[in-house]
């Protein structure tokens, strides 16, 4: 008999009526003969309603609490799926993190799953069960309930099936798959059958918010296969995440298009170029806990040089002020300079490996639209450029066409 893990996100069990849908679907499956542990995110709203309600008596809510308090979103969810099974007559058991014992490290709001004990969930799924455990929640050594962090549940979708050895991790939610891009900005964006989990992990970070990133990195280290489909369509096979390009790979050598708008970039001007600059620039915004994208450093001319890099909008604020004030004075720079209202698009294809002039069709297409481009980054399979804000929809769509993404009608 072959495992399977479904994992339902919070739109997919957002009410009553919701909840028991699942609860059919899952009947159905089961009516097959096939085992299954189901996961579960909390009701849509409800972690951002806990969230709120604990800030409303700590501006910063103790982590420890916190984690306590949020986890109880997925703890209704299970026992209410769980419920909605036995109504139908399936037999069902639900599970906190902490009953499954997730073990995690104590990190308190991304905690990190060390190890999973199976036992129990194996007796029941032999027993006949359907299991159903609650997402995004573990617990720690000394016993106090952790959390993995926005999104988590999809990361404890794909810990469960590589515990379990599972033929498949299945994450449903309310789009029916992957993407070339966003067919919020491009109507003809197509779904794609398939994606290797190297360039889902480029969309992931990229923005395309379907799967949390941890759990795309997890399914990589454990080669568990996951496939992304719709909660709400019966029908498709949604998007499976492989990892190679095999022979069913359609044949494009750009798979899609990614976009993120919460970032900005910033310039140190001016900088003595010598040996340690970097490390003098970039120590203190790290040591501030602030995560840097893009890096770029001109070459030096006259003993001087440019430094600039990308990091999330929300720490803009923050840079500048330990650079302005920790930084400039000490390395003698000439300025500080930045803005906020920038955007990064890239295009990510594993066939980038095996074909040449990606960059320049690339450039060459968003030239003719008059789109100057601020930065530039690459990786073997990406090609990232940094846009004025207000070009960034106009550049995806551009790019889709250039990469012949559109869908063939
Ligand atoms: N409920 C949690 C969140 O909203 C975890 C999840 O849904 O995956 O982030
Ligand atoms: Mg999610």
């Amino acid at each position: 008999m072959t495992l399977i893990i479904q994992k339902y996100g919070g739109t997919s069990v957002g009410s009553t009526e919701r909840i028991k849908n699942v609860a059919r679907r899952i009947a159905r499956f089961r009516a097959r003969g096939q085992q299954i542990v189901v996961v579960v995110s909390a009701m849509s709203g409800e972690t951002n309603r806990l969230i709120a309600l604990a800030k409303e008596f700590q501006a910063h809510p103790d982590p420890r609490e916190l984690d306590v308090m949020v986890s109880t979103g997925e703890q209704v969810s299970v026992a209410l799926l769980s419920m909605a099974l036995m109504d139908l007559g399936v037999k069902a058991k639900s599970y906190t993190g902490a009953q499954v014992r997730i073990l995690t490290n104590n990190a308190y709001t991304k905690a990190r799953i060390l190890k999973i004990d199976e036992d129990k969930i194996r007796a029941d799924l032999d027993a006949g069960y359907v299991v159903v455990v609650a997402g995004f929640q573990g617990v720690d050594e000394s016993g106090s309930i952790t959390t993995l962090g926005r999104g988590g549940s999809d990361t404890t979708g794909v810990a469960l099936a590589a515990a379990l050895k599972a033929e498949e991790c299945q994450i449903y939610t309310d789009v029916d798959g992957i993407y070339t891009t966003d067919p919020r900005i491009v109507p003809e964006a197509r779904k794609l059958k398939t994606i290797t989990f190297e360039e889902m992990l480029e969309m992931a970070s990229l923005g395309s918010k379907v799967l949390q990133i941890r759990s795309v990195e997890f399914a990589g280290k454990y080669k568990v296969r996951l496939r992304v489909l719709s909660s709400f369509n019966e029908e498709g096979e949604g998007t499976l995440i492989t990892f190679e390009e095999g022979e069913n790979m359609e044949h494009a050598i750009i798979s899609g298009i990614a976009f993120n708008r919460d970032e900005a970039k910033i310039t140190v001007l001016g900088v003595p170029d010598r040996p340690g600059i970097a490390y003098q620039i970039l120590g203190p915004v790290a040591d501030a806990n602030i995560d840097v994208d893009m890096i770029i450093q001109n070459v030096g001319h006259d003993g001087m040089t440019d430094f600039s890099f990308t990091i999330h909008r929300n720490e803009f604020a923050r840079t500048v002020d330990i650079l302005k004030n920790q930084v400039q004075p000490h390395i003698g720079a000439r300025g500080v300079m930045g803005g906020d209202r920038i955007a990064k698009v890239s295009v990510v294809g594993v066939g980038m490996r095996s074909h040449v002039g990606i960059a320049s069709r690339m450039f060459r297409a968003l030239a003719e639209e008059g789109i100057n481009i601020q930065m530039i980054s690459t990786s073997e399979i990406k090609i990232s450029v940094v846009v004025d804000e207000k070009y960034m929809e106009l550049a995806v769509r551009v790019l889709h066409k250039v990469f012949d993404l559109d869908q063939v009608s």
